[in-house]
């Protein structure tokens, strides 16, 4: 194993999953695969060719330094939005004909003066505010847009309008999100009958994908559930309620984690009773006992808190983590299996013979969101696709 620790990208699973998000959103809906935070953790240099190779010829990303990573790594002209900041880097952002949402009018006027001087039209998307109350163009900005963008037409593409929705992963903000459906399509067909010309309006992530249809409109942006996550367990419940066909359980989930880490068995301790284990006084044996340092710590993304509480599979049997979870090691209880050998795998976050630690778990032990598991996994541990 080259590195501590590897991350296996399974092209199977990405396959079924796009297939199954672009049935769910039928074949006019255009997708637009979100792959902000180094692809939620995936690695922008093997997700986009990969993602790219599996028919994705869409992505979008949050800021400029991310946009430049994807066109370093894309194998073809895939198209790219940038949804949040481009700072200083507008000039290569217009002249690489990368899009990007214009939330504020600063930004707008910005982008006019840019594209005169660079003689490259920008291209825009319109972001707007709808009641998430973040970045956005409310209604009196938006006609001040729309005075600026008739009089500059042709340096401004408008390609899209769009908006995002405060929390469509809980059903408790369902009334919010329906406000928000409801002046996202009036400030739509206000532009239209502004004669501010757009071809794509765009608002739904995951969530709203899965359980607002009526969300889709002309594109969808998704994040999370390409790489086989769903947004939370209230959106699985939702889907396997509605499609009955399918019941809840892992074998017909129709998404799989594409993502599988492993490390290895890098040293075998054995410990008598009484003695404590690691930095510290928080694990005392109670036993003799062995345990499995493996090369993977808080500096990877195995976070601190699944201290004496995560566990990690050896030979297709849990192991509990033992003690403090260190920078760049942890140490596993495996006194009960006692076949386990230096060198023997090690998967912190996949399946191994019949086991599976999901991230999911990870998460509910860490309190932290699928999401922030997976962007915390250290660009440096290597990706590799497997079939
Ligand atoms: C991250 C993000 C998405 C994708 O959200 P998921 O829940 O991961 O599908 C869509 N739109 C915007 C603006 C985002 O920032």
């Amino acid at each position: 194993m080259n590195g501590t620790s590897i991350l296996e990208i399974s092209e199977s699973a990405l396959r079924r999953n796009l297939r199954f998000l672009k049935n769910l959103i039928g074949q006019d809906v255009k997708f637009c695969s979100v792959v902000k935070g180094n692809a939620y953790g995936h690695g922008f240099s093997t997700y986009i060719p990969l993602a790219e190779k599996c028919g994705v010829d869409f992505f979008a990303v949050y800021n400029a330094e991310e946009a430049q990573q994807v066109i370093r790594h894309r194998t073809r002209r895939s198209d790219l939005m940038i949804m949040g900041c481009i700072g200083d880097k507008l000039d290569w952002v217009i002249d690489n004909h990368v899009s990007f949402h214009v939330f504020d009018i600063n930004l707008l006027e910005q982008a006019v003066e840019t594209a005169v001087k660079l003689n490259t039209p920008a291209r825009i998307h319109l972001e707007l505010e709808t009641g998430m109350n973040r970045l956005g163009l409310n209604k009196t900005a938006l006609e001040e847009a729309a005075v600026i963008l008739r009089s500059n037409s042709s340096h401004v593409i408008v390609e899209g309008v769009c908006t995002h929705y405060a929390g469509a992963e809980s059903v408790q903000n369902y009334l919010r999100i329906q406000q928000q459906m409801q002046t996202f399509r009036e400030h739509c067909e206000w532009l239209r009958q502004a004669g501010i010309e757009y071809k794509v309006r765009h608002a739904a992530s995951s969530a709203a994908a899965i359980i607002y249809p009526e969300s889709h409109m002309e594109m969808v942006r998704i994040g999370i559930a390409q790489y086989g996550f769903w947004p939370s367990e209230e959106i699985r419940m939702y889907y396997f309620l509605k499609h009955t066909d399918a019941s809840a359980n892992h074998r017909n989930d129709p998404l799989r984690r594409i993502l599988r880490w492993k490390s290895y068995v890098m040293s075998i301790k054995e410990v008598e009773p009484g003695e404590f284990v690691g930095y510290g006084t928080s694990y005392l044996t109670t036993r003799r006992s062995r345990f499995a340092v493996v090369p993977v710590g808080y500096s990877h993304g195995f976070n601190r808190n699944l201290s004496n509480k995560g566990h990690v599979l050896i030979n297709g049997r849990r192991a509990p983590v033992a003690g403090i979870v260190n920078m760049s090691m942890i140490m596993a209880d495996v006194t009960d299996c006692p076949s386990v050998q230096v060198g023997d795998e090690v998967v912190l976050i996949g399946k191994q013979k019949r086991m599976e630690i999901s991230v999911g778990a990870f998460s509910d032990l860490t309190r932290f969101l699928n999401y922030e598991v997976l962007v915390r996994l250290a660009p440096a541990i290597p990706r590799i696709v497997v079939p």
